[in-house]
């Protein structure tokens, strides 16, 4: 295994070589660069992104308020400790991950305005041949690679998702999808509407609110919200009593992810006692005989979508100081003044904002292929939601939605470094994950169960997304407090694991 880059003439362009590529300069992207040069120092790498800087999620999104609805204790990576408040804004976070970069002189290892086109497989030399074009110059790249680490996402950073609404073209105002947000826009004394009711309309409205004449949340249907203070009791104590950062982030982590367990648990176990516990949360901050019932008692029940924490409340109190409100009806039309609703009510508005999500993207939006043929990854089956039938040497970091993101780029991190030394002690060039026999007869199911994870953007998208089977070898079961335990323990010989 070469221990250096090496560059090595092809045809044109030249083509680079690494042990182990990565795609993408996200959180998911910097801890598996952080792991591999930790775990593997002899390994060669180099990490692609698009984008003109690291971030991923918190470079690309600038609207208003932008935050995350994760505490940054365990949003944060196992080896870097969080010392902020839990609740961070995209700043803080680019902050947090510069200093890991940094630290670590990662920065030497990314490539930037480096978008991936193409990734092919060939088993004859045991390669990816990754080919590309700068983004800022339009030259082609390439590169060639052992492995393939995926840590470009799961949604497609260049457009957000809009739905068709009838009469747009009529509207005389501004629309803007929070996913491109331009620059020091000036919102004012506007007339708002919001349609959405997610994380993101619950950031934007309450930073909004106090500047624009008037902001409406115009929803569908609602959603759940935990509201609390953005501050974690016992992080807090430890520091008074003036305990290492590194034991407060290790204590603090362990605290919160025992507690997360147990709201899980009971959503699934007891989901209309939770149901009617999160509605209770916010019934005190919001006015006196407000209709929680229409606008925010939701039809599915807790944790089949992220619950957004709403640090200090701040949407509801809003609401209560009369600068929002919510509007839970359908769109018939956009008109000329704003959106006239199913109801026959209309909603003027200077700016619409279309909080209502993005688009799923499988990989990235590349084109893989394995020697010679096309890669559907709808026809192939998932490994533990982290490797696919069919598809050797490449691992794709899908993290959380019900704990944070970043506990599956840690584990993952911790998988993959075994699996390269694994590979090298046994002489394997290759690796395919293959479905045993007791498997093959299992119907080939979508991505996600509809009981246990169902956003409209996932919905929208699963026909696309890799299979699985029943059984938690071939599912990405969403189920963190399992797989801390699994994954590690992970027999890289059983049968499943095909090398040569
Ligand atoms: C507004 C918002 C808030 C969120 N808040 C939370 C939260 O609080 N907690 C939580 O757990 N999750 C949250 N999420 C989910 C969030 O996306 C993930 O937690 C996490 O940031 C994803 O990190 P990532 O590095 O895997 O992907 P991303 O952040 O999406 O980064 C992927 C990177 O890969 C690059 N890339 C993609 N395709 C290519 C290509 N073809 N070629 C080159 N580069 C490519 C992109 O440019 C990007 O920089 C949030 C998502 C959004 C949109």
């Amino acid at each position: 295994m070469t221990s250096q880059a090496a560059a090595y003439a092809t045809a044109e362009p030249l083509a680079e070589h690494f042990d182990v590529l990565i795609v993408g300069a996200g959180i998911s992207g910097v801890g598996a660069a952080y792991h591999l040069q930790q775990q593997c120092p002899d390994k060669s790498f180099v990490v692609l992104d698009a984008l003109e800087d690291f971030g991923g999620t918190w470079l690309t999104h600038k609207y208003p308020g932008i935050r995350s609805d994760s505490d940054l204790y365990t949003f944060g990576y196992r080896f870097k400790p969080w010392t902020g408040p839990p609740i961070a804004t995209a700043e803080e976070i680019l902050s947090y991950m510069n200093e890991v970069i940094e630290e670590n002189k990662i920065d030497q290892h990314i490539r930037y305005q480096h978008e991936i086109e193409r990734a092919s497989w060939s088993s004859e030399d045991n390669t990816w041949t990754i080919e590309g074009r700068r983004t800022d110059t339009g030259d082609p790249v390439v590169f060639t690679a052992n492995f393939l680490w995926m840590c470009q996402g799961y949604y497609d950073h260049k457009q957000g998702y809009t739905p068709e609404w009838e009469g747009v073209e009529d509207f005389e105002g501004e629309i803007i999808h929070p996913q491109t947000w331009p620059e020091d826009y000036d919102y004012k004394s506007k007339r708002v509407v919001v349609i959405g009711s997610g994380a993101t309309a619950a950031t934007v409205i309450p930073a909004m609110a106090a500047d624009c004449e008037h902001i409406t949340m115009l929803q569908r249907s609602p959603t759940y919200f935990i509201p609390g203070r953005n501050e974690n009791e016992l992080a807090d104590q430890l520091r008074e009593i003036e305990v290492d950062e590194e034991w407060i982030h290790e204590i603090t982590r362990k605290k919160i992810l025992h507690d997360q367990n147990l709201v899980t648990k009971a959503s699934f176990e007891q989901p209309e006692d939770m149901k009617k516990l999160l509605i209770e949360m916010i019934r005190p901050l919001l006015p006196e005989g407000y209709d929680i019932d229409k606008h925010f008692t939701p039809k599915y029940l807790p944790w089949r979508q992220r619950i957004a924490f709403v640090p200090d409340g701040d949407v509801f109190a809003g609401i209560s100081a009369g600068k929002a409100s919510v509007v839970t009806d359908e769109i018939e039309r956009f008109t000329k003044r704003g959106i006239q609703l199913e109801s026959g009510e209309e909603l003027e508005a200077d700016l619409i904002v279309t909080a209502t999500g993005f688009n799923i993207s499988v990989l990235g939006n590349i084109e893989f292929v394995v020697d010679n043929k096309p890669v559907d990854f709808a026809n192939t089956i998932t490994y533990r939601g982290m490797m696919f039938t069919g598809v050797p040497n490449m691992l794709w970091v899908f993290g959380y939605f019900r704990a944070s993101w970043t506990l599956r780029v840690d584990l993952l991190g911790d998988y993959v470094c075994r699996l390269l030394k694994h590979m090298d002690a046994k002489g394997a060039r290759k690796l395919e994950m293959a479905l045993r026999e007791e498997d093959k007869d299992l119907p080939a199911l979508p991505w996600m169960r509809d009981d246990n994870f169902n956003p409209n953007y996932l919905k929208r998208s699963m026909h696309l997304m890799p299979r699985r089977l029943e059984k938690p070898e071939w599912e990405h079961t969403q189920d963190y407090w399992k797989e801390k335990d699994e994954i590690p323990a992970i027999d890289l010989d059983a049968e499943e694991f095909k090398y040569s």
